[in-house]
C-alpha cells in the first residue's frame, strides 16, 4: 500500500461555505409526543392502508421508476386545479426542489432572496450552491416589508426569491398585493411557497399564467406523506423544460410514486384530516390566547407561533414531560423566547396544553 505523506483534511479540500454550515438539525423523539415538525397525526383508514399494502407487495422495485412519472402528475394536475398550459415538475420532497431551482440560476455572484425569519432552508441552499442570500427582515407583526424589499429588489437584483405562503415559522399569510408587486418589480423568479396550502385561506396558482416570472411550489410532506418525500414545482413549459435538465433521473422512487397515486385518488381523505387540523387549531389557539403571558400568532398552517418569558427553561419543561415541540429562541434574534407547536390529534394537544401549563408554572 502506498503511504501518503500528508493528511487530506476536511479543512484543505472543502468549499469554506459548507465548512462554516450547520447541519439541518433533527431532535431525537422516540416516545415523545411528537409536535415539533409540521406532520399530519393521523395514519390513514384501514382500506387505504390494505390498498396500499397490496400496491406495495406487487410492485416491481427492482426496475427503476417512471422516470417521467406521467400518471402520478396527471393526478396532481387534477387535484390541484391546475391550469391546463402549466407544467408540473416533481421533487425528492420540496427541498430538493429548492436546490434545483438555485442550482440553475447560481451564477457567480447571484443572490438569493427571501425574508427572514422564515424556512431555513432558504438561506442553507443558497450557501450549498455558492449563491449569496439577502434576507430582508420582516415587521415586527411578521408581515412584508415592502419598502425593503423594493430597495433590495433594486439594488441587488435577486435573480430567485423565496417566499412562502402561508409562512413557516411564523403561520401568517403575507399580504398577496405586496406580493404581487414584489414580482412585478423582480427580474428574477418568484417561487411562492405553499407547503401550508392545505391550511390556508388563499393560494398563488391561479396567478401562474398572469407573470411570466413566478412559481409555485407545493410539499405533500404537511398533508400526510412526509414520509413519502414529494414535493412539486408549477409553472410555465418556459421555465419548466429548462429546470427538467438538472433533476436527478428517478428522483422520485418507485414506492413514492404507487403509494402517492393512491393516496391523492383518496385526496378528500387526506384533505378532510386538514379540515379536522385547522379546526384544532383553532381550539388550541384559544387555549394559548388564554394562558396567562403567551402572545399566540394566528396562524394560516398547521403549526402556531407563540412568545412567551422563560421560552428556552419551557422547552426544556415540556421536553420531560415527554412533550416536543419546536424552540425557536436563540436562532433568529426577532424569534426570541418563541417556540413553535405543530397541530396533532386532540389528544395530543390537551396533553401539550397541560404540559405547558405545567412547565410555565414550574419557571414562574
Ligand atoms: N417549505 C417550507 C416553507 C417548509 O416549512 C418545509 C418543511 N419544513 C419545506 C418547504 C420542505 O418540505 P419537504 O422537503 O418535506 O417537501
Amino acid at each position: 500500500m502506498p503511504s501518503k505523506r500528508h493528511t487530506v483534511s476536511p479543512e484543505r479540500l472543502l468549499r469554506q461555505e459548507v465548512l462554516s454550515l450547520h447541519a439541518y438539525h433533527v431532535q431525537p423523539s422516540p416516545g415523545m409526543v411528537k409536535l415539533d415538525a409540521m406532520e399530519n397525526p393521523y395514519l390513514l383508514p384501514e382500506n387505504i392502508r390494505t390498498e396500499i399494502a397490496r400496491a406495495v407487495a406487487s410492485s416491481a422495485i427492482n426496475r427503476y421508476p417512471d422516470a417521467d412519472a406521467q400518471r402520478l402528475k396527471n393526478k396532481i394536475r387534477e387535484i390541484s386545479g391546475l391550469p391546463p398550459e402549466m407544467d408540473v415538475l416533481l421533487g425528492n420532497g420540496s427541498d430538493e426542489i429548492i436546490q434545483l431551482l438555485a442550482l440553475a440560476v447560481a451564477k457567480p455572484g447571484a443572490i438569493l432572496m427571501s425574508v427572514e425569519p422564515s424556512f431555513v432552508m432558504y438561506k442553507m441552499i443558497a450557501a450549498f450552491t455558492g449563491m449569496k442570500y439577502t434576507g430582508v427582515p420582516l415587521t415586527e407583526s411578521f408581515s412584508l416589508d415592502l419598502p425593503a424589499m423594493l430597495d433590495v429588489i433594486r439594488l441587488q437584483q435577486p435573480v430567485l426569491i423565496f417566499l412562502a405562503y402561508p409562512n413557516n415559522p411564523t403561520g401568517n399569510q403575507f399580504d398577496a398585493a405586496a406580493i404581487e408587486q414584489i414580482i412585478v418589480a423582480a427580474d428574477g423568479l418568484v417561487v411562492i411557497d405553499e407547503a401550508y396550502y392545505a391550511f390556508a385561506s388563499s393560494s398563488f396558482l391561479p396567478q401562474l399564467g398572469r407573470y411570466s416570472n413566478l412559481l409555485v411550489m407545493r410539499t405533500f410532506s404537511k398533508l400526510g406523506m412526509a414520509g413519502l418525500r414529494l414535493g412539486f414545482l408549477a409553472g410555465s413549459k418556459v421555465w419548466l423544460e429548462q429546470l427538467e435538465k438538472l433533476r436527478l433521473p428517478y428522483n422520485v422512487g418507485v414506492l413514492t410514486q404507487t403509494v402517492a397515486e393512491i393516496l391523492l385518488k383518496n385526496h378528500q381523505v387526506l384533505l378532510q384530516q386538514a379540515e379536522q387540523i385547522k379546526l384544532d387549531r383553532t381550539w388550541l389557539f384559544e387555549r394559548l390566547v388564554g394562558t396567562v403571558d403567551v402572545h399566540a400568532y394566528p396562524s394560516e398552517a398547521n403549526f402556531i407561533l407563540f412568545r412567551l418569558p422563560h421560552a428556552a427553561r419551557v422547552f426544556e419543561g415540556l421536553k420531560q414531560r415527554g412533550v416536543l415541540i419546536k424552540k425557536l429562541d436563540g436562532g433568529h434574534p426577532a424569534l426570541l423566547d418563541c417556540l413553535r407547536v405543530t397541530v396533532g390529534t386532540a389528544e395530543e394537544n390537551e396533553l401539550f396544553v397541560r404540559a405547558l401549563q405545567e412547565s410555565i408554572h414550574q419557571f414562574a
